[in-house]
């Protein structure tokens, strides 16, 4: 038997952007423990904007389980929240949305680092040389000298995790970065998404650094040269039906789905999207809904791969930003799906 450090995770009720809270309860095991062996848990909802301070309990569920290699006999628990009678509570997103092992979702998270209440290299006061070297730069005048170490230490926590992170850049801004996440199935998608944004939140802490997860930090001055990128969460997916069988009918149908459900999709891509989706930037304006084939500028972004194949293979919703809860943002990409019949 050993004694594991159980880390419950769940989301906040704060809007409208959650935060990740968690925290360790010690359980004995004979090796590491299966979801089924973790038991539901609970805190006080009135400390999270989750309940009122007189029937406070809020209850863990635990949804997914995660090694946890920073610590010895670590396990991270991702959890759903409900109130005690047993109704999810307001907060639990994942408890709302669609599911299908079959759909598969690629996030690729934007993120800035912080430092000092501004982006990881910005001078004080100031502004560091406009953007144009730092996207995928390397040295030390473009990404500093410590964020590629927490980079790689998040790759590693990750891939020790079992979390499917497919890979990692430096961004167009500077302080700016990107992992992208895959997974199969809306919930385990997110899930991992989740874990993976928690792991770069604690792992940052060490060095005095935050993550900034908002779409639009650096608003001022709004001019050129120094108009600096959002953040973004582009949402890559795919079903069964649009791998194997696909088409350019099934395709254009699909687009009219995602055309007409505009404002559904936007309302859950991540608050303050307006500021990031202005049409500059390879961003779609917020109102207009648009697809083209290797178009950084419209909603959907169709890769040449999916048109040579006989539009067969994943589209990219270029619209969700950095701040979006991927399971909303899954979830009615699914239902949007769900709606087009495949004949
Ligand atoms: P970009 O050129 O937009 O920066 P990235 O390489 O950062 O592209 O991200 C591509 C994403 O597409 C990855 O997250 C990957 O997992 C995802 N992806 C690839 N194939 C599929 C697929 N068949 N279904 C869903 N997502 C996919
Ligand atoms: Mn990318
Ligand atoms: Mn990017
Ligand atoms: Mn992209």
């Amino acid at each position: 038997m050993a004694k594991y450090k159980l880390e419950y995770i769940w989301l906040d009720g704060y809007t409208p952007l959650a935060s990740l809270r968690s925290k360790t309860q010690i359980k004995e095991y004979a090796s590491f423990p299966a979801l089924t062996d973790l038991p539901a848990w609970g805190f006080d909802g009135s400390s999270t904007q989750q309940a009122e301070g007189k029937s406070s309990d809020i209850v863990l569920k635990p949804v997914a389980v995660f090694p946890d290699s920073t610590r010895k006999n670590g396990v991270l628990v991702m959890c759903e929240c409900f109130q005690h009678t047993g109704v999810a509570s307001p907060s639990n997103s994942r408890a709302t949305i669609p599911d299908d092992p079959d759909t598969w979702f690629g996030f690729e998270q934007e993120y800035f680092f912080y430092k000092d209440g501004r982006p990881l290299g910005f001078p004080e006061g100031g502004y560091p040389a406009p953007q144009g070297p730092y996207y995928t730069g390397v040295g030390y005048k473009n990404v500093g000298c410590v964020a590629r170490e927490i980079v790689e230490k998040h790759i590693d926590i990750c891939l020790d995790a079992g979390i499917n992170l497919e890979g990692i850049n430096a961004e167009v801004a500077k302080g700016q970065w990107e992992f992208q996440i895959f997974g199969k199935g809306s919930k385990s998608a997110a899930d991992q998404m989740w874990v993976a944004r928690y792991i770069l939140t604690r792992l940052a802490e060490t060095y005095g650094i935050d993550i900034e997860w908002r779409c639009k930090p650096i608003l001022a001055p709004f001019q050129q040269p120094l108009d600096w990128n959002g953040s973004g969460m582009h949402a890559n997916f795919s079903t069964k039906f649009m791998r194997e069988t696909g088409g350019k009918e099934y395709f254009e149908k699909l687009m009219e789905a995602f055309s007409k459900n505009c404002s559904e999709h936007i309302a859950v891509y991540g608050p303050e999207n307006h500021l990031r989706l202005t049409g500059l930037h390879e961003t779609q304006s917020i109102d207009k809904f648009s697809y083209g084939v290797a178009d950084r500028g419209a909603s959907i972004r169709v890769p040449h791969s999916f048109v040579n194949s006989g539009y067969k293979g994943y589209l990219e919703d270029r619209r969700p930003n950095s701040a979006a809860d991927p399971y909303l943002v899954a979830g009615r990409i699914l239902k949007t799906i769900q709606s087009v019949p495949t004949k």
